[in-house]
């Protein structure tokens, strides 16, 4: 399944609102995004930083330019993005404090210094406090790009000094023929299951349909009835780093299963064949290789069919 990819059709209206105000020379210094989760808002607020950071300076960031190569590699020293501490689920203090000492530094390039907070509904008291300093007094050239599906559990004062966006989620007309497009099946299910949000409906189906190809596939991968380059060109439409993962996942839950054989040296059933537990640790070894390797563009199908190619070798 490919990435989904800037522009999503159905935040036409808040990316127009963006870019009316940015023309107009009119940006807050802090603006909330409000949708419900998987509708796209970091997708959108990640293609407007990008843009505002580019040196083109145009509404499309160039991707080319060394502001849009950094940005790309996670290095531009005017970017940051938060979200919440996975397991407590909230920011720490530390990190707005730190933010807020950050944004108040003259920009490294001269232009906008830009955040993103994703998931500030997970702002304790006193995170938001913190946050609300540097609200309350923001550094010039600064932008704030504050994200959630519930603004309601944001502190009024924070929700007040914020410019609203409003990112809803899509007609199915729209978003139906665009999951088609990225390679989703059942698309209409999907997106209901998902409860209309496009982007959650493509991660639950990763989730689901790479395992399944795998189990439908690799046999006759193996057997040889489906040649290397035709079953690399079946996964197509995932990354190569993706398939990868979804290969190790799998090998995993069959090594587990037969551990016992595993561990006596005997074959184990894996990855659509037969294999003794040496080539086993083997073969999870190169898969790891190229999980770690994750190529871009061109190099895809390459990555796919050395994949590919290891499961065939299994025989
Ligand atoms: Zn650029």
């Amino acid at each position: 399944m490919s990435e989904p990819a800037w522009p999503l059709p159905w935040l036409q209206e808040p990316w127009s609102q963006l870019l009316r105000a940015r023309k107009a020379d009119r940006l807050p210094h802090a603006m909330l995004f409000v949708g419900p989760q998987g509708v796209g808002k970091r997708l959108m607020s990640t293609a407007f930083s990008k843009s505002l950071l580019c040196r083109e300076g145009a509404e499309q960031a160039c991707g080319v330019c060394d502001a849009c190569v950094q940005f790309e590699n996670g290095s531009h020293p005017d970017f940051r993005f938060l979200q919440p501490d996975e397991k407590t689920r909230n920011f720490k203090i530390e990190a707005i404090r730190q933010l807020g000492q950050e944004l108040s530094l003259t920009s490294q390039y001269g232009g906008f210094r830009v955040a993103i907070l994703e998931g500030v509904e997970g702002l304790t008291e006193g995170a938001a406090n913190a946050l609300l300093k540097t609200l309350e007094e923001p550094p010039k050239g600064v932008l704030l790009m504050l994200l959630t599906p519930w603004p309601g559990r944001l502190m009024a004062t924070i929700r007040s000094r914020c410019q609203q966006v409003r990112c809803p989620a899509p007609d199915s007309e729209l978003a139906v023929p665009w999951l088609e497009q990225l390679g989703v099946s059942n698309a209409a299910v999907a997106l209901a299951e998902a409860g209309g949000a496009p982007l959650l409906a493509l991660e639950l189906c990763a989730q689901t349909e790479l395992p399944q190809l795998l189990r439908d596939l690799l046999p006759k991968v193996v057997s040889g009835q489906l040649g290397v380059a035709a079953a690399a060109k079946l996964f197509e439409s995932f990354q190569a780093r993706e398939l990868a993962a979804a290969m190790l996942a799998s090998l995993e839950s069959e090594s587990l299963q037969q551990g016992e054989a595993l561990a006596n040296g005997l074959e184990i059933a894996c990855l659509g064949g037969r294999r003794p537990a040496q080539t086993v640790f083997a073969l999870r070894d190169r898969i790891i290789a190229e999980h770690r390797f994750d190529p871009t563009g061109l190099n895809q199908q390459a990555a796919l069919e050395r994949l590919m190619m290891l499961v065939a070798r299994g025989r």
